[in-house]
């Protein structure tokens, strides 16, 4: 495989280039459990696939049931996770300006 940054051949074991000192890690991932009531067992796998020589960045999102095989897959432009970022976050202000209103009305 090459380098991310020069190209040169590089060891898959190799978490760097020796050849010009560059990180070869291609993507991040984490995972989200499924909510415990609604989606017990389930999991959202997101890759976070950085941009190389020869790969486009993207955010890969898979969707994992109970015996942990992928149900479905979709890949995300950079543009479109960011607006889902921005999305969620909404979700989470609205939220707390609804708890704030909450506290307020209780007083
Ligand atoms: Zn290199």
């Amino acid at each position: 495989m090459g380098c991310v940054h020069c190209g040169r051949v590089v060891e898959p074991a190799f978490r760097y280039c020796p050849w010009c000192g560059a990180v070869q890690r291609r993507k991040l991932v984490d995972f989200f459990p499924g909510h415990p009531t609604i989606d017990p067992g389930r999991a959202l796998r997101v890759s976070r696939y950085v941009a190389t020589r020869d790969q486009e960045p993207h955010v890969r999102f898979s969707v994992w049931d109970e015996s942990g095989e992928a149900r479905g897959v979709v890949s995300l432009t950079e543009d479109e996770a960011e607006r889902l970022g921005l999305f969620l976050r909404l979700g989470r202000g609205t939220r707390r300006l609804r708890d704030a209103v909450e506290r307020l009305v209780a007083r």
